[in-house]
């Protein structure tokens, strides 16, 4: 990866369907940043175990002795894009967001040796100088000294309606009720596994965006992170 010279982490993290995706996206975009989505990282794993017939949930030492033959990172395209791939070519989005990957993917984030195989992998794209971090432990366990720390939260409904409006990421037939069961229990589980739970770091800024549209919430992050980043002035003697 190209490097840059002066290293920024913006950590977005919060639950399921919060709108970390478009926020994080957006802020990259403004801040001519790069955009890292950890989730997809996890998800990625998850698809290769599906592919391989694994039976997740009761058998995790398997999907631990998948790790070593499997290759996942964020690689740039040709336009400095960071674009996930595994084992070489680029993650296909259909089969990562699909809601068979959804369905098992908090089993697989629960396994402490996956969450260390992830940790080198995601610090490492720092390198790249401003990066947009989502995710659910980047505040808490990736970058801890990250330079602006956010938690994005939104009510259940409001969640399972954007989750809903997103394609191919729900079985035919979803309702809002069926959509907001699933992202509950992913966030229960999320929350309550024993290694990097979901949580707001201490330092972190919490924004409900349940009422904001993402022109405002990314208005309100960008502020932040302007105030943040600012160079500091000399304090007259
Ligand atoms: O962000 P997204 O909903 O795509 O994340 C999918 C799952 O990946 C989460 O439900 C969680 O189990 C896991 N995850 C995680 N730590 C992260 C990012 C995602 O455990 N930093």
């Amino acid at each position: 990866m190209a490097r840059q010279r002066r290293r920024i982490q913006v950590a977005i993290d919060g639950p399921a369907a919060s709108g970390k995706s478009t926020a994080a996206r957006g802020v990259a975009q403004r801040l001519g940043g790069f955009y890292i989505n950890t989730g997809d990282m996890y998800r990625a794993v998850t698809w290769q175990a599906l592919e391989r017939g694994l039976d997740i949930e009761h058998d995790p030492a398997a999907v631990a002795a998948m790790l070593p033959a499997l290759e996942i990172r964020y690689r740039l395209d040709g336009s400095g894009v960071p674009v996930l791939h595994v084992n070489g070519a680029p993650a296909p989005q259909s089969e990562i967001r699909h809601p068979r990957v959804a369905a098992q993917v908090s089993h697989v984030s629960a396994i402490p040796e996956v969450r260390e195989w992830m940790v080198q992998r995601q610090r490492e794209t720092a390198e790249l100088g401003l990066i947009v971090m989502e995710g659910r432990d980047i505040g808490t366990v990736i970058f801890p000294r990250a330079t602006v720390k956010f938690f994005l939260t939104a009510s259940p409904e409001v969640r399972a309606r954007r989750r809903l409006a997103q394609p191919g990421e729900t079985l035919p037939g979803a309702t809002v009720e069926s959509v907001a069961a699933d992202i509950a229990r992913r966030d229960r589980i999320d929350s309550t596994r024993a290694v990097a739970p979901l949580r707001p770091a201490a330092d972190a800024i919490v924004i409900d965006s349940s009422d904001l549209t993402i022109e405002q919430t990314l208005a309100l992050m960008v502020k932040h992170i302007e105030a943040a980043t600012a160079p500091r002035r000399r304090r007259k003697p």
